[in-house]
């Protein structure tokens, strides 16, 4: 069994109410191969949501206290992320999962690289909270590209 991203299974669970539909994915999960998630609502934010991006550095700052994440109205949301990080990794660990797929450049679901905390597009190497917390525990975890390259 593995974990996915809520939206790349198709769920409309993105900030602005869409998905990001990967039929491979979608798939997986009809098959009952896979569960989904959604760390953002788990941490309690709802879609549509402000997009938000991480302040001074990366997941794995965030999870030592040493950036914040914040959505484009300034609105600090670091605790949700937070809180979604640590709700996913029960997930994992209840249905122990042997990979995660995430999501490419979100602030939760970001492995490899996020955006920069600018809201301009550019990205920097680093990875998303839940992302972060996961590779901390010894998950593994894979973008979505990764995956659908396997
Ligand atoms: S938190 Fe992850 S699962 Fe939820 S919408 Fe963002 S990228 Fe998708």
């Amino acid at each position: 069994m593995i974990v996915v991203s809520a939206c790349l299974a198709g769920l409309p669970v993105r900030y602005n109410g869409l998905s990001s539909l990967e039929k491979k994915i979608h798939r997986l999960v009809s098959e009952k191969k896979a569960i989904t998630a959604c760390p953002e609502l788990l941490g309690g934010l709802e879609t549509p949501r402000q997009p938000a991006e991480i302040v001074g550095g990366s997941g794995e700052d965030v999870l030592d206290g040493k950036a914040k994440v914040f959505d484009n109205a300034g609105t600090d949301v670091t605790d949700a992320f937070v809180k979604g990080a640590y709700e996913t990794l029960a997930i994992v660990k209840k249905i122990q999962a042997t990979v995660v797929v995430l999501k490419e450049n979100s602030p939760s679901c970001g492995s490899g690289k996020i955006y920069d905390g600018t809201f301009t597009g550019e990205k920097v190497k680093g990875h998303g909270v839940t992302a972060a917390l996961l590779r901390r525990n010894g998950v593994r975890i894979i973008s979505e590209t990764q995956f659908l390259k396997e």
